[in-house]
């Protein structure tokens, strides 16, 4: 870090150059263009795949179990967003939903949608568990579909096909585009920043360009020694490049990156081992043919068996001193889409139930076992305090009551 600020090279230089190879590299793909966000990056690769472009609307299948930045991103290029529910175990887009939806939208029987062109899907590793690459593909090339990946939870995460055991790393060549979230909270991070990973030369080209003012390939070394101090515009960029100081963290973290990973592996197997026998709680899935990157450790509440709503549970984690979350409220239960699209939510009948019981526990690097026996004692006590009281230890309380009151 005070190598760069000694450079006096602060903004784009040598060192995204770096950390765009590094990471190029660590995915096993040839192009990586570094940005100063995911969301820019999943921009980028829907301006440089001519989103919007087309005679008749264009529309993108999405996950509603998202955050905002996989969705909105379809809006800024005036494309409809087609919200997919999600599968059950995973989190992730459900392709038999996918499936459905598309065929409704190409149809025009989607209500608030009309016709359109339905010409991409953005899958989200939810959590860190890869989707499954195999129907991806087959649904990718039965609807002659582009796929670009949110894999802002995904790094590193892998996919191992059965037929032949072979792994496949989330960027490899999981998708036209692949992007990366590089948040405070992310499994690597640069404060704020992003990659988008192809390995299409142009569409590298595009998103480069374009993450630059649209200014001409000679702009970039107009700062440096011998490099030109004119530039062209060719076409009306944005400004999402990423910056020196961020790119010296994330080449610093880059050769962390999987001994971080190991570190959430051992504290989500500790979590599951620990949660196994409340059966108040269903913890995560962690599929056999996944490497997973372990961003997030959802649980489920049993709703059915406990006498308090998950966001009563939150409140008594918080006042215990444990930082939660949920991910996330469905994309189909904010104002925004409904109002735009008309969603209603039993066109989504799994994340309507199933966010009403997520609860993400703390996971990072870092944590010690003290604080991870903190949460697992609160959430086994909350669910002792709170499980529902059942036929037969109803008539347990009354017999130990009239044994209390012989005494
Ligand atoms: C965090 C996140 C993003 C956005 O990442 P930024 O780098 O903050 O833009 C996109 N999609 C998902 C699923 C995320 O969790």
């Amino acid at each position: 870090m005070l190598a760069v600020l000694r450079s006096g090279w602060l903004t784009t230089g040598p060192r995204v150059r770096r950390f765009e190879e590094a990471f190029a590299a660590a995915v096993g793909t040839p192009h990586a263009v570094a940005v100063n966000s995911a969301t820019a990056a999943l921009h980028l690769a829907v301006e440089a795949l001519g989103l919007g472009n087309g005679s008749r609307r264009h529309a993108v299948l999405v996950p509603t179990m998202t955050f905002a930045a996989t969705a909105e991103v379809v809006r800024y290029m005036n494309a409809v967003p087609i919200l997919v529910d999600c599968d059950p175990v995973t989190l992730n887009i459900d392709f038999a939903d996918a499936e459905r939806k598309l065929a409704q939208a190409t149809r025009g029987e989607l209500a608030g949608i009309g016709g359109v062109d339905v010409v991409g899907i953005i899958p989200v590793h939810v959590g860190g568990v890869m989707v499954d690459l195999h129907r991806l593909r087959e649904f990718s090339a039965a609807h002659g579909v582009w796929v670009v990946e949110d894999a802002a939870h995904a790094f590193p995460a892998a996919w191992r096909r059965d037929a032949d055991d072979s792994w496949t790393r989330c960027g490899n060549d999981t998708s036209v585009v692949s992007c990366f979230s590089f948040y405070a909270n992310k499994t690597i991070t640069t404060g704020e920043g992003g990659m988008a990973v192809t390995s299409d030369r142009r569409l590298a080209d595009r998103m480069r360009l374009m993450s630059l003012h649209g200014l001409s390939r000679d702009a970039w070394n107009r700062y440096s020694a011998g490099g030109n101090w004119d530039y062209q515009i060719v076409a009306p960029g944005f400004k999402y490049n990423l910056t020196d100081i961020c790119a010296a963290l994330g080449i610093h973290q880059l050769a962390r990156a999987e001994a971080m990973r190991a570190e959430r592996e051992l504290l989500a197997m500790k979590y599951a081992e620990r949660l196994r026998p409340i059966a108040e709680i269903e913890s995560p899935p962690w599929p056999s043919n996944r490497l997973h990157a372990w961003h997030l450790y959802p649980i489920r509440l049993r709703l059915d068996r406990l006498r308090i709503t998950r966001n009563v549970f939150i409140d008594e984690l918080q006042k215990a001193g444990v930082g939660c979350s949920v991910h996330w409220r469905p994309l189909h239960l904010h104002p925004y889409y409904q109002q735009t699209f008309a969603w209603l939510p039993d066109q989504f009948p799994i994340a309507t139930r199933e966010w009403e019981r997520l609860i993400s526990l703390p996971i990072y690097p870092g944590m010690t076992p003290d604080e991870q026996e903190h949460v697992v004692d609160t959430v086994s006590e909350l669910c002792s305090k709170y499980k529902t009281v059942k036929q037969k230890s109803a008539v347990v309380t009354r017999t130990s009551q009239s044994g209390r009151s012989r005494t």
